[in-house]
């Protein structure tokens, strides 16, 4: 039995272990895939205080990682698929195993949403991508287009003009909801077309992208424009459906807290992209996971 499970290991988890283990709880990580979560998509971090000029995403999550392991948090590899209370104790069923704990903290994060329109699905992998990291080598002397008018976009947008012979940054408003400093960076280069006003309607090719139809939603004009690839950017989905019903959630599927990170059971918390916030940056998601972390211990004290 642990004190204490951690759900997701992301910066917010990775943060919550650090706690929970200078607070002598004995606790697991468990994450499905690598550790880093949604931000090992982003090859830096650039608005992570202490380190000007940005830092890179892998080493911040190895610092991260060490930081656990010397506290001796056990991390395991493993897929969650549901929390079960049960007189005061919680199981927490993966896929291959199960675990019991006093207390739990999901920091299961989210993943990019999709646009859901015709050609997405047939062309994931040949063209459609939502990961410029991942995928930008692939594209190198192409046209590209860029879906969405967030940091997310706007950030990826300026990465992917490393390999990309044009991009073409196509957003539904006139207005940018990117930050100052991103748009002044996007403004500035030469690769980058805006489309304002656009969205796209039907991603084009058989076997891989060729090309983007896309709508003016100001005089509903439409025009089919070719391109190699389509990344799509347009904000993030909660991965809480493995909680069902267990915990209050938002219409959009996440976690309602308090400002202590309290689901609405007591003795599970919830930090980080998961739970419903203003601000999702690596930042507030480790401030997020102390938090809860800080609060698991007491509860678990008071018990
Ligand atoms: P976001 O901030 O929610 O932006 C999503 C963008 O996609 C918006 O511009 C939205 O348009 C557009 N959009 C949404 N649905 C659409 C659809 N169906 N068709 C076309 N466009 C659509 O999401 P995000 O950029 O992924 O960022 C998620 C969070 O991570 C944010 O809190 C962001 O600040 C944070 N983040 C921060 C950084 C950084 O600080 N460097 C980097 C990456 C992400 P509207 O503007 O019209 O709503």
């Amino acid at each position: 039995m642990y004190d204490l499970i951690i759900i997701g290991g992301g910066p917010a988890g990775l943060t919550a272990a650090l706690y929970a283990g200078r607070s002598r709880l004995r606790t697991l990580l468990i994450e499905k895939m690598a550790l880093g979560g949604q931000i090992i998509l982003s090859p830096t971090i650039e608005n992570y205080p202490g380190f000007p000029g940005g830092i890179d995403t892998h080493e911040l999550i190895s610092a991260m990682r060490r930081q656990s392991e010397e506290l001796s948090i056990e991390i395991k590899t493993e897929d969650s698929v549901g929390i079960i209370p049960q007189g005061g104790i919680f199981k927490v069923k993966g896929r291959e195993e199960e675990f019991e704990a006093k207390a739990v903290i999901v920091t299961s994060g989210a993943f990019p949403k999709k646009l859901n329109i015709p050609g997405e699905d047939k062309l994931i992998a040949r063209g459609v991508s939502y990961c410029g990291t991942c995928d930008g080598p692939l594209f190198k002397n192409k046209e590209i287009f860029v879906v969405g008018g967030g940091d997310k976009a706007v950030e990826e947008a300026i990465y992917l003009t490393r390999f990309a012979a044009k991009v073409r940054l196509i957003h539904r408003r006139d207005q940018l909801r990117a930050s100052k400093i991103l748009q002044e960076r996007l403004f500035e280069n030469k690769k980058v077309e805006i489309l304002w006003n656009t969205v796209p309607l039907e991603i084009l090719g058989e076997k891989a992208v060729e090309g983007l139809k896309i709508r003016n939603v100001k005089d509903a004009s439409q025009k089919d424009i070719t391109a190699g690839g389509v990344f799509v950017f347009i904000g993030i989905h909660p991965n809480t459906e493995f909680l069902g019903n267990l915990v209050k959630k938002d219409e959009g599927g996440f976690v309602l807290t308090d400002e202590d990170m309290n689901t609405s059971v007591e003795g599970i918390f919830a930090a980080g992209d998961c739970r419903r916030k203003t601000l999702t940056q690596v930042i507030t998601a480790c401030s997020d996971g102390a938090i809860a972390a800080f609060n698991a211990n007491r509860y678990l004290e008071t018990k």
